[in-house]
């Protein structure tokens, strides 16, 4: 059946005179993997944020599970999809107290098994005092790969049903991006994907591709059929 359907949607941020997004619409079925591509500015992170009810649209619906997320409560959302996005925000405590936000009720085994899983070997390595640490203004500072690998052990703990990632992989060098694919796709096995790139090229097998540009789209199909029209 289908998951994700979205239909018609249009959203202006405040004070802007020109669509972020007009007339999007897709849907995605259960378990598909969709990966939405285009230049910078073209919508894509609007898409993730009205998904996953950060912000409201002024017009067109989204439902998820066949409920409209926006006729309903916030709740019944979050527990469905997760995020892994590019900044992720994270607050000045513990690692470990940053990754109970995703699951409060996690063992320190369940987070050490996410950190290992999502490649952030020094905190795994000396254990205990590291989950200690307290990062952000007043502790450690992370660089940026060190903050995508965090978000994505919290979306490894929270293992929901619908995944979205953000440009999740763009601050990995190399060596660890392929790591952290091989454990990414293990994840989102069997689950509802979405992808968010800005070249095809830095997407792996997905089913259908979307393309965006000025907030509108200009393409969907396999990204087969797109290569060879390319
Ligand atoms: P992408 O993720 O493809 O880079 P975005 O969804 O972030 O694109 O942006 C789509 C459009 O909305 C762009 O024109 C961008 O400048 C604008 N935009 C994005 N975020 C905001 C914001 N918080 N306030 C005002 N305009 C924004
Ligand atoms: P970026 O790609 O954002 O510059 P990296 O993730 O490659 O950052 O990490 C930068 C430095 O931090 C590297 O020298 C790496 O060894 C170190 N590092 C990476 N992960 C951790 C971690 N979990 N704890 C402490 N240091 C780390």
């Amino acid at each position: 059946g289908t998951d994700i359907n979205v239909e018609n949607l249009e959203f202006t941020y405040e004070g802007n005179v020109s669509f972020a997004l007009d007339g999007i619409s897709f849907s995605v079925r259960k378990g598909e993997h969709l990966a939405i591509v285009g230049e910078s500015g073209s919508g894509k992170s609007t898409i993730a944020k009205l998904l996953t009810g950060q912000i409201k649209p002024q017009e067109g619906t989204v439902s998820i599970g066949g409920i409209d997320i926006y006729s309903v409560n916030g709740e019944s959302v979050s527990d469905k999809v997760s995020i892994v996005v590019q900044e992720p925000v994270l607050f000045n405590m513990t690692i470990r107290d940053n990754l109970l936000l995703a699951k409060a009720d996690a063992t320190d085994d369940e987070l050490i098994e996410c950190c290992r899983r999502a490649s952030i070997y020094d905190f795994t390595q000396t254990l205990q005092n590291k989950m200690d640490t307290i990062i952000g203004e007043k502790g450690v500072k992370l660089s940026g790969g060190q903050k995508q690998r965090l978000s994505i052990a919290r979306a490894f703990l929270q293992d929901r049903d619908i995944i979205i990632f953000d440009e999740s992989t763009s601050a990995l060098d190399s060596e660890n991006e392929s790591d952290i694919i091989t454990e990414l796709k293990s994840l989102s096995s069997g689950k509802t994907m979405i992808s968010i790139a800005h070249r095809l090229s830095s997407i792996l097998d997905c089913d259908k591709v979307m393309v965006l540009k000025d907030g509108r789209v200009v393409a969907f199909d396999t990204h087969q059929n797109l290569c060879n029209r390319n």
